[in-house]
């Protein structure tokens, strides 16, 4: 009897500057998906995967944890790292290609170039996290001009950061199309995140207040506040903003952001 050879493609995993171009050398002519993320990652990056596997012929995905874009050093040091087991899931996801380059190779230059944007920064997740805004733009834009994707992944959870990096790529001229994805929740609405991972189940419990209130009907902004407030979050915003509303909060120094599309209220 004769066997027919089964073919498992091989997940490419590059971990310079170097690797990263070479690979990019074989790919002439196909379409490339870029999905960025900090890894220790869960179904909402998958879909953003998923999303970027249906679009095209390849699918880069790149894990860093951006020092640049924490504007407190204990957050940095506490970002949940799962690298073993997020490479497993991505091959299980059948992912071509992961980015993981360190972060001398990133930042050449220590930190001294960085995007600045001077209106929508200024609000938000600017406002309450100073740095923040430059150092992601800084990293989007160095993945960017490296992986040079036709497509990039982006999530709506981070919603002002999607307007962010559709507005520097239109101002750069990058040759990439930006595509937002939706936010993807767990079945009680917490929608999903790293940091989740950090919250003890009965901390968890009480997240759970957070989108019940951002997706309750015929609420204010104040009130929300107030219930929030009232629960034990430290709340930093809650807008109607862009059509959407908008929420950042603190639970025991757990920072969790949120939006839902406005609805008629
Ligand atoms: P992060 O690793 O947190 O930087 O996220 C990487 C990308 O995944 C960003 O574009 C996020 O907006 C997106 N993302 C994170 N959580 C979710 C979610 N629950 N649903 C959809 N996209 C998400």
């Amino acid at each position: 009897m004769k066997l027919t050879p089964v073919f498992f493609p091989v997940m490419n995993i590059l971990t310079s500057l170097d690797a990263l171009k070479k690979y990019r050398k074989t790919l002439s002519n196909k379409t490339i998906g870029l999905v960025p993320t900090m890894g220790h990652l869960h179904q909402g990056h998958l879909s953003l995967c998923q999303k970027s596997q249906a679009d095209n012929d390849i699918t880069i995905v790149s894990i860093f944890v951006n020092p640049a874009q924490f504007n407190q050093k204990k957050d940095f040091k506490n970002y949940p790292r799962t690298i073993d087991e997020d490479l497993k899931l991505l091959k299980t996801q059948k992912i071509d290609a992961v980015f993981l380059p360190k972060i001398k190779a990133m930042y050449p230059d220590n930190y001294q170039v960085q995007v600045e944007e001077i209106q929508l920064s200024r609000v938000l997740e600017g406002r309450f996290r100073p740095g923040h805004v430059s150092g992601m733009l800084t990293i989007v834009l160095k993945l960017l001009n490296l992986v040079q994707a036709t497509h990039a992944y982006f999530g709506e959870k981070d919603y002002q950061q999607l307007l962010l990096i559709k507005k520097m790529a239109d101002a750069f001229f990058i040759p990439c199309k930006i595509i937002p994805c939706a936010t993807l929740r767990a079945s009680d609405k917490l929608a999903l995140s790293s940091r989740n991972s950090r919250l003890t189940p009965s901390q968890r419990k009480k997240a759970l207040h957070f989108p019940r209130l951002l997706h309750q009907k015929n609420i204010s902004t104040k009130k929300i506040t107030q219930e929030l407030t009232k629960l034990g979050f430290k709340v930093d915003y809650v807008v109607d903003k862009w059509g959407r509303r908008l929420a950042a909060v603190c639970l025991d120094g757990i920072r969790l952001i949120d939006n839902v599309k406005s609805k008629v209220r």
